[in-house]
């Protein structure tokens, strides 16, 4: 490992020039980042070498776990033969032909091109200039609204936010941009009261037929969500939610966006989590998992179909500097073959997902824990001060998530909170012993915040 700064003068500098994304800055300034200088399969070291379980994967994206030598000596080799060259006005490399063809493969259905993006947000721009551009291609140019969800995360940019449905960022910067229009949420154990849940999974997909007829479906252009809420807090919708979606963008003539930038390789124990939940995307949205997190890439995969009627209309006016760029592709590649040949996400299909889901549903017996749910190796707990009505905290007792999470990174597992849902995604390479202890940790962090509220 490199020499580093001590960290009092890493913190000092990190709190005088660092402005940091979704972060309270003078809480930090505070009490100092904690500041992470090395990574090792599901470990993470800090600058005064303390060791921490990574149950995030970084952000949801370190699917093959921290600092494999083999993608550094990948990076290493095509910056010397190509650092850089771009895809625009008719050129391409290598590395960006090799990944195209390979998504091609593992994606399901007819999705066999890549429009290449650094990002998910950027992907997820890329796609709302893309769908619009289409229905104008085929000479319905009035088909621009597109319908997302509330609680929804579709990325950060102006176009990507305003997609989402994160009350907290349409409260700033005057978003959302108009055109988008949003439904509930399959959120049945916050919001589905005295339904069952197969009952609430089909009424909040038929919000969706409510909203096409509100709007007229000659103006709606398409549907984007996630397969699994990652980011909103691991929502994992009841098994009659999709179906129920499918059959409505079918007979409505929508396109159907499925957002993979959480659930795509891996992470619900399949390639993509449109083969988890049956899903029959015309776009779909990639990063993270992609490279693992590597190197900054994303993409949007895409129908034979849509392919060709942009195709055949001239230009698609749109791209990004970085759009393919040699580098992240080749590691994007072969982060790919060792997905593959280490056999990762039929691992997570039949042994380490069900493992966890084994453990996980233990913590149920806690006093604050509601209900634990598991997809894959994507998991929440909802904290509860009331199992059986499914209540939640009363706002004097303060985001009780917040204490958990603080309570977790205190015992050196990173587990994130959103509102009081506790929520891990750790890399996919998790061993039982390391899945068991990621569960101690959890457990101590439960019964440290149970001891703070009584
Ligand atoms: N879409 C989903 C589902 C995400 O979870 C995220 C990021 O967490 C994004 C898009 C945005 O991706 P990025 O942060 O790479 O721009």
């Amino acid at each position: 490992m490199r020499a580093h700064p001590s960290t009092t003068d890493l913190q000092a500098q990190d709190a005088a020039h660092h402005m940091h994304p979704f972060t309270d800055e003078a809480a930090l300034a505070q009490k100092g980042a904690r500041v992470i200088v090395k990574g090792e399969g599901v470990w993470l070291t800090d600058s005064d070498g303390r060791r921490m379980l990574d149950g995030m994967s970084g952000l949801w994206c370190v699917n093959i776990g921290h600092c494999r030598a083999e993608l550094a000596e990948v990076a290493a080799a095509q910056m010397r033969d190509l650092a850089f060259s771009n895809t625009f006005f008719q050129t391409s490399h290598p590395p960006a032909i090799a990944l195209a063809a390979k998504l091609a493969e593992l994606a399901p259905g007819n999705l066999n091109h890549v429009f290449y993006s650094s990002s998910g947000s950027e992907a997820n721009d890329t796609n709302i200039r893309l769908v619009r551009h289409y229905w104008a291609c085929r000479g319905k140019p009035q088909k621009q609204v597109i319908i997302s969800r509330k609680n929804a995360y579709h990325g950060s940019t102006v176009g990507s936010a305003s997609l989402g449905g994160m009350a907290a960022m349409h409260a700033q910067g005057a978003l959302p941009i108009p055109g988008i229009a949003r439904i509930g949420q399959p959120h049945w154990y916050r919001e589905g009261g005295n339904m069952t849940p197969e009952d609430f999974g089909k009424a909040r997909a038929r919000e969706l037929e409510e909203a096409i007829h509100r709007i007229g479906p000659d103006s709606v252009a398409a549907f984007i969500a996630e397969p699994v809420q990652g980011a909103g807090g691991v929502i994992i919708p009841p098994d009659s939610y999709w179906p129920e979606i499918t059959a409505i963008c079918e007979a409505h003539d929508l396109l159907l966006i499925v957002d993979e930038v959480i659930t795509g390789f891996g992470r619900t124990g399949n390639w993509f989590g449109s083969q988890t939940f049956d899903l029959k995307p015309d776009i779909m949205t990639i990063a993270k998992g992609l490279s693992s997190g590597y190197m900054p890439i994303g993409g949007s995969m895409i129908s034979d179909e849509i392919a060709d009627v942009v195709g055949q209309a001239g230009d698609f006016a749109h791209g990004y500097t970085y759009s393919g760029h040699p580098v992240a592709a080749a590691v994007a590649l072969a982060n790919l073959e060792i997905l593959e040949t280490e056999n990762l996400i039929p691992r997570v299909r039949n042994h380490i997902g069900p493992y966890l889901g084994r453990t996980w549903e233990g913590l149920e017996d806690h006093p604050l824990v509601g209900r634990a749910e598991t997809c894959g190796l994507m998991a929440a707990l909802a904290l509860t001060p009331d199992k059986a009505r499914r209540a939640a905290f009363a706002a004097d007792e303060g985001v009780v998530g917040e204490i958990c999470r603080d309570r977790a990174f205190a015992n050196d597992l990173v587990m994130r909170h959103v509102g009081d849902r506790m929520i891990i995604a750790p890399p996919l390479t998790i061993t039982e012993e390391e899945v068991d202890e990621l569960i101690r940790r959890a457990c101590k962090a439960l019964d440290e915040t149970h001891a703070i509220l009584r």
